[in-house]
């Protein structure tokens, strides 16, 4: 089979490398790729934004199954306009990405279908809004309705802090993501994220994941894309994950189906862990960053007949099998992250990080210059490793960190520590 993957990320470098390994992969593409993802597949030049340009390239390479990494083309369109040409491809219609793409969508689809999610409302004008922020009180938390790449949402401490957010998205912060605001209640609990396939009718339960998305150790500072993850989540007990299928997935892929925009793809949930059980807290339409990169080091099954049978509707029947292991990642960033950085600075060691027995080093933001590795965005590197706890995985990740040598990036040093301090694993 010849797949074409769409991305860039450490995610996509994390997907690659696993469809790379199954028997029934015959040729891996990418685009737009990145040196990491080279090693696996073959870049190929392509415009995503494109819809008919990447349908041509479908045909010319002979494409069985298109796997989209990133939400975007999901949101814009890109699965719709592969299915009128019959090409299959991993990930939801623009109709049914609008759980990702619309907060108000999802929040309104739980309402009817009885998800346990925070209590809300949505408006399009600021005053409602405040009103309903002041009959509420604080703590409360203000959401761009559309996609605001993590900066949409503000947990207000205090009335005023919320009602600034309310004005801030009226005001365009946001641009078109904030021209309607969602308010909602605070939820008090752990956070975590659940993975599960769905061919819009067989649900198949992937695996649980934590992430760091604050910058600095503790969880403090600024929020980025995520400082690093670890799967399985050990706040996931067998019964919260029961619970969260029958009454968050499970209830989700039928109102979509209902609906007549069946979902198709992976469902992520972001989960509040509170006293009354899990409740949603977003939905997200595709795979994890950097939750995934844990994740593919635990699978066991092979992905590509994961991805084939969700994107064909042939999932009924399938199961997908876990290593016993845990696994951790460290995201090493450019200095300056997720503020301004420089771009550019070479990057050694990578061949003797992946050398070390249970480590793998997934790439996301390099570039090559002059043939030497150099760093080209952001988050830079996905530094993961497995074990037989979580604390076992992390000290290999940061041994694996150790032997990278690259002045100009950073890390925290305490990813996982949730787990490992609080819950022992
Ligand atoms: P964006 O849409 O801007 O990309 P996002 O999709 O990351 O943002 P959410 O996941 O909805 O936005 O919220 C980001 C974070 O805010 C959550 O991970 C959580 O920590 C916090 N948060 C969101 N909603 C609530 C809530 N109702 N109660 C408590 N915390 C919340």
């Amino acid at each position: 089979m010849n797949i074409l993957l769409i991305g860039s990320g450490g995610r996509e470098h994390a997907l690659a490398w696993k469809l790379a390994q199954s028997p029934r992969l015959a040729k891996l593409y990418a685009a737009p790729g990145n040196p990491g993802i080279a090693e696996c597949a073959d870049i190929v030049a392509l415009d995503v934004a494109d819809h008919d340009a990447v349908a041509r390239l479908c045909r010319d390479k002979q494409i069985d199954l298109v796997v989209v990494g990133p939400e975007a083309p999901l949101v814009a369109g890109l699965v719709d306009a592969l299915a009128a040409f019959d090409i299959p491809a991993f990930g939801p219609s623009a109709a049914a990405a609008a759980l990702e793409g619309s907060k108000g969508f999802t929040k309104d689809l739980c309402a009817e279908a009885g998800i346990p999610t925070a209590a809300y409302g949505r408006f399009t004008d600021a005053e409602a809004a405040k009103a309903y922020a002041r009959e509420q009180g604080a703590p409360i938390v203000v959401k761009a309705d559309g996609l605001a790449a993590g900066k949409g949402v503000t947990v207000a401490a205090t009335i005023d802090e919320a009602l600034a957010a309310i004005d801030d998205c009226f005001a365009g912060a946001f641009g078109e993501a904030g021209a309607e605001v969602v308010v909602e209640e605070c939820l008090v609990g752990e956070e975590a994220s659940f993975f599960a396939l769905t061919d819009g009718e067989t649900v198949l339960p992937l695996a649980t994941a934590q992430d760091h998305k604050r910058v600095g150790e503790g969880d403090t500072g600024p929020n980025t894309g995520g400082m690093g993850a670890y799967s399985p989540a050990p706040i996931m007990t067998p019964e919260l994950v029961e619970r969260t299928l029958d009454e968050i997935i499970r209830p989700t892929v039928k109102a979509m189906r209902d609906r007549g925009t069946p979902f198709q793809g992976v469902l992520y949930a972001g989960l509040m862990i509170t006293d009354a059980g899990p409740k949603l807290i977003e939905y997200n339409v595709r795979f994890g960053d950097p939750e995934t990169q844990p994740m593919m080091m635990r699978l066991d099954s092979d992905l590509v007949d994961l991805l084939y049978a969700t994107a064909t509707g042939g999932l009924s029947g399938v199961s997908a099998n876990w290593r016993e292991e845990s696994a951790l990642t460290v995201v090493m960033a450019a200095q300056g992250y997720p503020g301004a950085y420089a771009k550019g600075s070479a990057i050694d060691g990578i061949g003797a990080a992946d050398g070390l027995s249970g480590v793998k080093v997934f790439q996301a933001g390099t570039g090559l210059q002059d043939g030497r590795l150099v760093a080209n965005g952001g988050r830079v590197l996905n530094v993961t490793a497995t074990g037989a706890t979580i604390a076992e995985a992390q000290a290999l990740a940061y041994e694996a960190v150790d032997r990278i040598v690259w002045p100009e990036g950073f890390c925290r040093r305490d990813i996982g520590w949730r787990a490992i301090s609080d819950r022992g694993v």
